[in-house]
C-alpha cells in the first residue's frame, strides 16, 4: 500500500524543533526571533524541467531546493531560523522522498535551520520553500545601498553551473572528471550564509547571483540609482572554466546563472574588513569593479579596452 499524505509528512518531514516555538503538526508553526531582530522572509520555487532536470538525484534536489533559499537569506545578512516546504509530486515514491529529505536535512543541519511546516499535494513535481531568518533591525544588506566609489566584489567563482548545463544540453563536452566538478556546482551549490553574516555592517549592498552576474548587478544598480564598471577578466572562475574558449568563459561568468555566490559592494576604506570577512567565512572574495555615479554598466578587459556586451539576465517569461 502506498503512503498516505499524513504518513508521508510524519515519516519524512516531521522532526523535533529547538529554535522554533512550534514545528510541524498544528495549523501554524510559531517562530521566535530574538528581541530587536527583524524577520527576513524569502520564497523560491523549483519546477521540474525549468529549474532542475528530471535526472537529478533526489538528495541533490533536496539540497538545492534549500540552498537557493538559504542563498537569499545570505544576501540579506540574515541568520537562518526556519523554513516551510510546500510541494506537489506525482506519487508517493519513497526512494524519491527519502533522498529528498536526506539532502535537504543535511544542509538544514549544517546551517541550523529547522523545517517547521509546509503543504503536500499530488501533482506535477514542484517544490516551493519559504525560509525565515533574523537580522538586527535596520541591519539587513539590501540591493539599494551601493554608493559611487564603492568597490564591487563577488565571492567564490562563477560560471561552472552554466558550463555543466551546456554539457547536459550537448552544446559542449568535458572530460568526465571535469564534468563531475562543474556538475556539483550546478546540483549542490553552497549558500554563502557565513559570508553574509560576516558582511553585516561592512557591505553597502548585496545580492545573490542566481540569474547571471551582470543581470543581478543590474538589479543593484537600478535600486541604488548608480552605474558601475566591471573588469571582466577579473571575474573569478574555476580552473575547468578557465580552460574553455574565451567567449565561453565570458558567457558563463557574466551571464551564467545558478551560481549562488554573493555580489556585494563596500566602501574602499572597508577593503581590509571585506578581506577579513572572507577569511572568517572561509570563502574567497574578489574585487571585480567599482560603483560609479554615471548610470549604466561599463565592461573593460585586462588591457582596459571596452568590452561590448549584450548579456541578458534570465527571465522566465522571456526565454
Ligand atoms: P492544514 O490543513 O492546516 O493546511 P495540513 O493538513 O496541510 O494542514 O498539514 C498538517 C501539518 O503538516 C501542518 O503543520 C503542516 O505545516 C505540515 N506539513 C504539511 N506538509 C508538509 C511538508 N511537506 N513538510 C513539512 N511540514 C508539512
Ligand atoms: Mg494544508
Amino acid at each position: 500500500m502506498s503512503l498516505g499524505e499524513f504518513d508521508l509528512i510524519a515519516k519524512y518531514f516531521t522532526r523535533p524543533v529547538a529554535r522554533a516555538a512550534l514545528g510541524v503538526g498544528d495549523d501554524c508553526a510559531l517562530l521566535a526571533p530574538a528581541p530587536g531582530m527583524q524577520l527576513a522572509v524569502s520564497s523560491d520555487m523549483l519546477v521540474e524541467g525549468r529549474h532542475f532536470l528530471s535526472t537529478v538525484a533526489p538528495d541533490r534536489l533536496g539540497h538545492k531546493a534549500l540552498a537557493v533559499n538559504l542563498s537569499d537569506l545570505a544576501a540579506c545578512g540574515a541568520a537562518p531560523l526556519g523554513f516551510t516546504l510546500a510541494f506537489s509530486l506525482p506519487r508517493a515514491d519513497e526512494v524519491f522522498l527519502e533522498g529528498l529529505a536526506r539532502g535537504m536535512f543535511a544542509l538544514a543541519d549544517e546551517h541550523g535551520i529547522e523545517l517547521v511546516g509546509g503543504d503536500t499535494t499530488q501533482g506535477p513535481l514542484n517544490l516551493c520553500l519559504t525560509v525565515f531568518g533574523e537580522v538586527p533591525a535596520g541591519g539587513a544588506l539590501l540591493r539599494s545601498g551601493a554608493r559611487p566609489g564603492d568597490d564591487l566584489y563577488v565571492s567564490g567563482t562563477v560560471g561552472d553551473a552554466r558550463l555543466a548545463l551546456e554539457v547536459f544540453r550537448g552544446t559542449l563536452a568535458l572530460p568526465g572528471e571535469q564534468f563531475d566538478r562543474v556538475r556539483v556546482a550546478m546540483e549542490r551549490p553552497q549558500p554563502r550564509v557565513a559570508l553574509g553574516l560576516a558582511l553585516r555592517g561592512i557591505a553597502s549592498s548585496a545580492i545573490d547571483v542566481s540569474d547571471g552576474l551582470l543581470g543581478d548587478l543590474g538589479h543593484v544598480l537600478k535600486r541604488s540609482e548608480v552605474g558601475a564598471s566591471v573588469q571582466v577578466d577579473d571575474v573569478p572562475r574555476s580552473a575547468v572554466l578557465a580552460a574553455q574558449p574565451p567567449a565561453w568563459q565570458r558567457e558563463c561568468t557574466l551571464a551564467g546563472g545558478d551560481d549562488y555566490e554573493l555580489l556585494f559592494t563596500a566602501a574602499p576604506g572597508d577593503a581590509e574588513r571585506v578581506r577579513a570577512a572572507g577569511r572568517s567565512a572561509g570563502v574567497a572574495v574578489t574585487r571585480i569593479g567599482r560603483i560609479e555615479a554615471a548610470r549604466g554598466l561599463r565592461l573593460v578587459d585586462a588591457a582596459g579596452a571596452p568590452v561590448a556586451h549584450t548579456f541578458g539576465s534570465f527571465d522566465h517569461f522571456r526565454s
